[in-house]
This record gives C-alpha cells, sequence and structure tokens, in this order.
C-alpha cells in the first residue's frame, strides 16, 4: 500500500523564474496596488486569452459576484441554484436580496424547465452557476429572461476555458463572473473578474471596485474596495504563461479517469450538448449517501482525499427559507470530487482507481 497522501486538490504553483521577472519590474517602481501597470497587463492578457471585450479584474470570485449584483443594480427576489458553492447563496443575502431556488436538472445546473414557476412580481433577476464548468441551458435561461424582463448573472468561478456555442461562455448573460483563487484551474492565488455585456456596465464595474472614484476629488456613485493587487497580477501573468499546459492536462487526466472507472456504475454530469467543458472538477455520483460516506471513508483510510462538492444542498442553509428540492439534495448527498491537480500522476489515477473499484464491489 502506498504511504503517500493525494488531497482533493492542489493549486497549480507558479514558476518562480517567470514570477521573480514580475516581481523585480513592481520593486524597481515600488507600485503595489490601485491598477498599477501589473493588473492592467493582466487585465489585458486575460480579456485576449479569453477573447472578451469587457472585463474588470477584482479581488476575488465573490466580490465579483456583490460587484455584479450591485452593478445591476438588483433588488427583492433572485432566482438561484441550490447546486453550488455557498458564495453564490451569501452574496445575493449580503446584497439584501432574497434567493428563490429552483432545483436543478441532470446537468446539475439550474432546470430551465421550473424558472418560470417561481418567477412573481418581485423577481429581478436569475443567478445561476455553471457548475463543474458545464454550462447551463444558457438559451433557455436567456428567453425566459427577455419574456420576463430580468437581467442574468452567471457564476462562472469554475469555467476559464469553458466554450458555449464556440464562445467563451464569460460572455453570456448581463454579467459573468470568475474566480482566480487558488483552487480554481486558473489562478492568482486570490482573484476574480466581472465580465459585462456593455461598455457601460464595464465602467460602472471599474468605478464600484475602487470606492467609486472618478479621479482623486470625485466620486461617481458608492463603491467598495474590490481591487486587486501587483503582486497577484504578478501571480496571475505567470499562471497565465502555463494556460495551454494547465487545460490540456485536465483534459488527459478527466479521460484518463473516465477509462479506468468506465466499467464501475458511477453517475456524471451531463454535458450540454453546445458546451465544451474545461473539465474542471471530476464529480462522481453514487447510488446512495451511504454509498458515497463509505467509499470517501475507504478512501481517506488509504490517505487519499475525496470532498463532499458541493454539501449541503444551498437551500439547506439556515439563513435561507426555501422548500425540500429533491434532485439537488439527493446529488448533493451522493457526490464525490475526485482528486484533480496539475501534477496529479497517471500512477496516482491508477492507485485511486483500483481502491474505488476494490471499495465498489
Ligand atoms: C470558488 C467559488 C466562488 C468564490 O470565489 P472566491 O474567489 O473564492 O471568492 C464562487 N462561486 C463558485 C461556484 C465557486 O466555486
Amino acid at each position: 500500500m502506498s504511504e503517500k497522501t493525494i488531497l482533493v486538490t492542489k493549486p497549480f504553483v507558479p514558476n518562480r523564474k517567470v514570477l521573480d521577472g514580475f516581481l523585480d519590474e513592481v520593486w524597481n517602481r515600488e507600485w503595489f496596488t490601485n491598477n498599477g501597470p501589473l493588473l492592467q497587463r493582466y487585465e489585458q492578457e486575460l480579456s485576449e486569452y479569453l477573447d472578451i471585450e469587457h472585463l474588470r479584474v477584482v479581488g476575488n470570485g465573490t466580490i465579483a459576484l456583490q460587484i455584479g449584483i450591485k452593478a445591476l443594480e438588483l433588488e427583492g427576489e433572485i432566482i438561484t441554484t441550490p447546486f453550488s458553492y455557498v458564495a453564490t447563496t451569501s452574496s445575493i443575502v449580503w446584497e439584501g436580496c432574497k434567493p428563490v431556488f429552483v432545483d436543478i436538472d441532470d446537468s446539475l445546473n439550474i432546470d430551465p424547465n421550473k424558472i418560470e414557476q417561481a418567477i412573481n412580481e418581485n423577481t429581478t433577476a436569475i443567478l445561476a452557476t455553471h457548475c463543474f464548468g458545464n454550462a447551463c441551458d444558457i438559451d433557455a435561461i436567456q428567453d425566459i429572461a427577455d419574456a420576463h424582463g430580468l437581467k442574468v448573472i452567471y457564476d462562472a468561478a469554475h469555467c476559464f476555458g469553458t466554450k458555449y456555442n464556440g464562445k467563451s461562455i464569460l460572455s453570456y448573460g448581463d454579467i459573468s463572473t470568475l474566480s482566480l483563487h487558488a483552487t480554481k484551474l486558473v489562478h492568482s492565488i486570490e482573484g476574480g473578474a466581472v465580465v459585462s455585456k456593455s461598455a457601460a456596465l464595464n465602467d460602472r464595474v471599474r468605478l464600484m471596485r475602487n470606492f467609486g472614484h472618478n479621479g482623486p476629488e470625485a466620486f461617481s456613485g458608492v463603491g467598495i474596495n474590490g481591487k486587486n493587487s501587483e503582486m497577484h497580477a504578478a501571480v496571475g501573468l505567470t499562471v497565465l504563461s502555463d494556460v495551454q499546459a494547465i487545460l490540456s492536462s485536465r483534459l488527459i487526466q478527466c479521460q484518463r479517469y473516465d477509462e479506468l472507472l468506465a466499467e464501475l456504475p458511477l453517475k456524471k454530469p451531463v454535458v450540454h450538448a453546445k458546451c465544451e467543458p474545461n473539465r474542471s472538477y471530476y464529480p462522481v455520483i453514487f447510488s446512495s449517501e451511504e454509498e458515497a460516506l463509505k467509499i470517501k471513508a475507504t478512501l481517506e483510510n488509504h490517505n487519499i482525499f475525496t470532498r463532499r462538492y458541493f454539501y449541503p444542498s444551498l437551500n439547506q442553509l439556515e439563513y435561507v427559507h426555501s422548500e425540500d428540492l429533491p434532485v439537488s439534495q439527493r446529488v448533493s448527498s451522493s457526490i464525490l470530487c475526485l482528486p484533480l491537480y496539475f501534477d496529479l500522476t497517471e500512477e496516482d489515477q491508477v492507485y485511486i482507481s483500483e481502491l474505488l473499484k476494490e471499495a465498489m464491489s
């Protein structure tokens, strides 16, 4: 038995030589934050890589959601998914709006067929997550939003590199948000981005992330500190220089798990026909909570750590009010994400798969 500990995820480690080059620039300039040259360059390179026109880098993926909600002036009720990281829901509540949960379908994203029955005169927006980097039914959601005059925000925290209809998935909705946290596929340790549909909205985000400052002595509206620093931009640019290797290794690793685990009765999220997912996570759904917990414990006995992503279903948080949502609650209780990170080796994957097969037999 291997004594090696394998965690569910590990951050991509930026190349020190490349990073040091950027840090020398920062030290020479002694300009550490406040929309510095590296932050501007990071914004530019992200926009170019993702082929996006209106992108602003912010402090993290959560402030990106909060600024998105503020920039669109949302109030009242926001229809949202119960199957996501807690920040999707907590941002809505933090901004003084009420999350109204709609159950998911077998893509693990919000079920568009159930959205209309949740709309009432207080509804102002739909905030949906492209969970695990797999697209929501964007066309159906936009049709509903158009028919009812609703704004759309996508929490695209998992979606670096995901495409929908041949375009970056970040180009959809009124606003899409990205997380550049260390655990995400591409990162700047802490960081995030707001992608806006229009230049006007993009400008509002620019003002809002910097206290509303419009020049040193003028303010345009209320803002917050949503800035990111030259240090984070330096790491972000360094990681971005390895983006091809990061994205392609992830596809290879997922394909390898697919092959190694092919004979097991595991359910996986159904990928939308128009989506090319980045496969940022490797979620597997077991037949029951009991089985999922048994497998998790067995793997932990061998120092392999999976994670219950996402648990609990967000409609069960103590600070929200919601009816039961059977699909989300069932998936939440019986899903595990398997270890997946840049330097996970083929040998590790074979070992994990063998243990999983043994535990399930
Ligand atoms: C990571 C994540 C966030 C929060 O991003 P941070 O950069 O950690 O603030 C929001 N939503 C989802 C779905 C996430 O996975």
